[in-house]
């Protein structure tokens, strides 16, 4: 029996909140904001501004999804002829040209690759693809072993390697098959790019999100922090489980949640462990990172995932992250926050 949940793309994992309680403001705007929407990576976007002439919308839609379109045809792997698509494309070891704004995705996906110790890894893409989740998508089926192991011999980080020259930036692999998936970090990157876009427009109250990926600058119509709630993880989206105020910060959430299909009775989940090349499957249901930037915030969210519960809460101890970590219980849902994230709590 297959069942197939990708309901990620139809709305984030947080839910914005312009009036104090559980309202969702995709019903309506508070007064005094102009909030823009739009389609891109398989998801939504969505930007809301406070103080901003409702008189700039259709100039500001027309940059914000103009932007968003080149940053897809950047980085999707979705998209045959992205620039990513083209690396994973060559077969050859000979260092390709990449924009700087790659290089900037590839060293920061590198050093939390690192320091989750290989949770977090672009190179993952065969196995994401080979359980049904990528661009070559196929009917849902557990691949047998020997399928795991031949997708696991084409990942590994170890087989990348960045340079930044005089002549710009060079990405290079070792490994003919290496695929690169920076759909964990394609969505901060681009909020954090939305971000920019606004402050070169002289836009400085803003709220962002691309897919499950905020980010936040200034404060909203009332004066406010712009707050926003993370979801319970169940299927129903509205469900908060916990109120933030933003103070100017990103936030993104990785879930096991939204993005699965069920095989004989099995959740399966769009996050693969790299070590065992299986979808993860532990009591960890749900991940979420506060950080100055949305890149950095959607690189951890997903290495924590991985992790699970116990690793994930000495990483985040240890590298004083603000974490937000949801389990599924017998009993229901447990949560735990790291100290740094107790700090944007709204009580
Ligand atoms: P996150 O938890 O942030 O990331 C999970 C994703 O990361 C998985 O789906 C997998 O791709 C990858 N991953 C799994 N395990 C690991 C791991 N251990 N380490 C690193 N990465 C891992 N979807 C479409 O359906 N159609 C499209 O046209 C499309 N275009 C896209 C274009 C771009 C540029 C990007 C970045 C994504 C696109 N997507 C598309 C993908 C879709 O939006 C993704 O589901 C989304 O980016 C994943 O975000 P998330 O918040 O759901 O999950």
């Amino acid at each position: 029996m297959i069942r197939l949940k990708r309901a990620a793309y139809l709305i984030g994992f947080c839910v914005f909140l312009t009036l104090s309680g559980c309202e969702h403001s995709d019903m309506h705007s508070a007064e005094g904001e102009v909030v823009l929407k739009g389609k891109t990576m398989g998801t939504t976007w969505r930007v809301t501004l406070a103080g901003v002439d409702g008189s700039r919308r259709a100039v500001l839609q027309q940059a914000i999804q103009k932007q968003l379109n080149r940053d897809d045809e950047m980085l999707s792997t979705w998209k045959s002829d992205s620039l990513l698509s083209r690396f994973n494309q060559y077969q050859g070891e000979d260092p390709q040209p990449i924009t700087a704004d790659m290089a900037d995705i590839i060293t920061t996906a590198m050093r939390i690759g690192r320091k989750t110790r290989g949770a977090m890894d672009i190179t993952v893409g065969p196995l994401v693809n080979l359980w049904g989740f990528g661009p070559t998508q196929r009917s849902p089926h557990a691949p047998r072993q020997r399928e795991i192991d031949a997708a696991k011999a084409l990942t590994g980080l170890r087989h990348l390697k960045l340079m930044e020259r005089a002549d710009g930036a060079w990405l290079q692999k070792d490994l003919p098959g290496l695929y690169i998936d920076l759909s964990t970090m394609g969505e901060g990157f681009a909020a954090d790019h939305l971000a920019r876009l606004m402050e070169q427009k002289g836009i400085t109250n803003y709220l962002v999100s691309v897919g499950g990926a905020i980010v936040s600058r200034g404060t909203n119509a009332q004066g406010n922090s712009w707050r926003v709630a993370v979801q319970k993880p169940t299927d129903k989206e509205n469900a908060v489980q916990a109120l933030v105020d933003l103070q100017g910060h990103a936030i993104s959430t990785s879930g096991s949640y939204k993005n699965y299909y069920e095989l004989d009775g099995q959740r399966i989940s769009h996050i693969i462990d790299p070590v065992t090349g299986r979808p993860i499957h532990h009591r960890l249901v749900s991940a979420t990172v506060i950080a100055t930037t949305a890149l950095e915030a959607d690189g951890w969210d997903t290495g924590l995932m991985v992790l699970g519960e116990e690793r994930a809460q000495e990483l985040a101890l240890c590298q004083k992250l603000a974490v937000y970590l949801i389990m599924k219980t017998d009993k229901g849902f447990e949560s735990w926050m790291s100290p740094q994230f107790k700090a944007f709590l709204r009580h």
